[in-house]
């Protein structure tokens, strides 16, 4: 039986100081989430830094950031600039790579992933508003949620998803890869040009996606230099006998709301079809890193990629045939392992995309990020008579992700929302209810100042005698609000949890 989904995502957010000659992206990252952590947290009691993260669990060789590693280096840490933070919400605020990045909490459904990915906005745009005051005058720091910097480097958006450790990986590899090639038609985000040196806008003048142009392997353990398509990285803070967090890096990060959903809806039931072997048809690209720019360069959807065995297909028929499978999947086995509601409007929605793509993809500029933004620009170059090459068109590329309300054009266009902003601002303080990021943020709420550390499958307390005491969560679907919701509202204090609990010296 395939695993219950959860799901996180990891975004890594555009970084600049307006007004500012000169600035250094790691200080602007730290200056950001400091100030949003002054100005929404209160001061702990005896303690100088707010509740950090605790590296301890992460295997090394994933790229260690900096050298923190004991739970002492925590406030040096923070002053010399690498924060790394944990929200009520559950979710993780730190600077990676020289961005600020924000991953969010375990989601137990692909629309959980919208409200907090949308409670990311907003938190980046808080940040935003608190940093300005730190600022000398006539700086700004500005944050976009967009994938590449345009002067060739790609920063990203990761999808994490919880599946089975026995599910073989070559065949998690072998029938994820045409999703991840093909899914770009609706997951894309747009990019005016390409980045691969060598291709100018007379040859591709606008591409589906922001990253398609940084990928250069089939399978792979890299993030940041030859990335894959599909990528190896093992650590799946979780009881490691039983899962496997599959880590995607192959994705946008978007602005429309639809295209989140789908990007995480439609992979959470491939993979769950994989883990129950549900696929048999083996979609082999003959080469899958070209297939996936050619894709991202093919406007019209049109394009015959070849296959393995000689013949060609299309992106479009590959994601009608999985929607195909996926339908008779839930109709044989039901689709609670990705929320049965949640998992039907997935399947009504891909439907109703694939069918507007088919037809004329300028359809669903209402809807997703691609046509949007191509709306958007055809729009301006029409008027002004603008050729493909005009600074102009990448300064509206760019603008479309900036996330300072008045500038940003994703905002503007009106894009459908499938969650209203009051559920989205009470996702910036509330954990979701229904994984362990229950736990880890309603003890964080109640008991910050006991709360030493937190990491995805732990939390370190101090409850005033020594040792610390480790809670370990090695269950991501476990520590929701129907398992430990009872126990929480009945312990007073921290001391009696852990005492209730059981836990290990840390
Ligand atoms: P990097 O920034 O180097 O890519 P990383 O991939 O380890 O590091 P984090 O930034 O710590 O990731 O974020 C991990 C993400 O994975 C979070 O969004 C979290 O909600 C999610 N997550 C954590 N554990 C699991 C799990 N067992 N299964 C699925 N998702 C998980
Ligand atoms: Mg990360
Ligand atoms: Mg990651």
């Amino acid at each position: 039986m395939a695993t219950r989904k959860i799901v996180g995502i990891e975004t890594e957010y555009g970084i600049v100081v307006r007004g500012a000659d000169d600035s250094n992206p790691i200080a602007a990252s730290s200056t950001l989430i400091n100030a949003y952590i002054a100005a929404t947290t209160p001061p702990r009691a005896g303690r100088t830094a707010p509740v950090g993260w605790d590296f301890e669990d992460e295997s090394p060789g994933n790229d260690a950031r900096g050298d923190a590693s004991s739970l002492g280096s925590l406030a040096p840490e923070v002053e010399t600039h690498l924060v790394n933070t944990v929200l009520t919400n559950g979710a993780r605020y730190y600077v990676d790579h020289a961005h600020p990045e924000l991953s969010t909490p375990e989601c137990g459904d692909a629309l959980d992933v919208v409200r907090y990915d949308r409670a990311a906005e907003l938190i980046l745009r808080r940040s935003m508003a608190a940093a300005s005051s730190s600022l000398p005058p006539g700086q700004e720091i500005v944050v976009y949620k967009n994938n590449s910097d345009g002067k060739g480097n790609s920063y990203g958006c990761h999808e994490n998803y919880l599946m089975d450790r026995l599910v073989p990986f070559g065949r998690v590899v072998t029938h994820i890869t045409p999703h991840f090639v093909t899914r770009q038609i609706f997951g894309g985000a747009g990019k005016v040009g390409s980045e691969v040196p060598g291709i100018g806008r007379d040859e591709v003048p606008f591409q589906i996606t922001q990253r398609a142009d940084f990928f250069e392997e089939e399978v792979g353990l890299e993030t940041t230099l030859k990335r894959p398509i599909v990528n190896t990285r093992d650590e799946p803070h979780a009881d490691a006998q039983k899962y496997r967090r599959l880590h995607v890096i192959v994705g946008d990060a978007n602005m429309a709301q639809l295209a989140t959903f789908l990007k995480v809806g439609t992979t959470s039931i491939v993979l769950a079809m994989i883990e129950d072997d549900w696929l048999e048809r083996e979609i082999r690209f003959a080469a899958p890193v070209q297939a996936l720019r050619h894709v991202s360069y093919d406007l019209g959807l049109r394009r015959p990629l070849p296959l393995a065995d000689g013949t060609t297909t299309t992106a479009l028929e590959v994601q009608w045939h999985l929607l195909e499978r996926a339908r008779a999947y839930a109709a044989a086995r039901g689709l609670d392992v990705v929320g049965e509601e949640v998992g039907k409007q997935v399947l009504v929605r891909w439907e109703e995309v694939l069918t507007d793509l088919e037809a004329d993809p300028m359809r669903l500029a209402d809807r997703l990020d691609w046509p949007a933004k191509l709306s958007l620009i055809e729009r301006y170059r029409e008027r002004d008579g603008l050729d493909w090459d005009h600074p102009r068109l990448a300064a509206l590329d760019l603008q479309y992700h900036d996330l300072r309300v008045e500038r940003s054009l994703a905002s503007r266009l009106g894009l459908e929302q499938l969650v209203d902003d009051a559920s989205a601002t009470a996702a910036i303080e509330e954990p979701p209810e229904d994984t362990r990021a229950y736990f880890r943020g309603t003890c964080l709420r109640r008991w910050r100042d006991s709360v030493v550390a937190a990491n995805w499958d732990s939390m370190v307390f101090d409850v005033g005698q020594d040792p610390l005491r480790r809670i370990p969560m090695m269950e991501p679907s476990r520590g929701t609000r129907a398992h430990v919701g009872r126990l929480l509202e009945r312990c007073e204090t921290p001391a009696e949890l852990v005492e209730q609990l059981g836990s290990s010296d840390r």
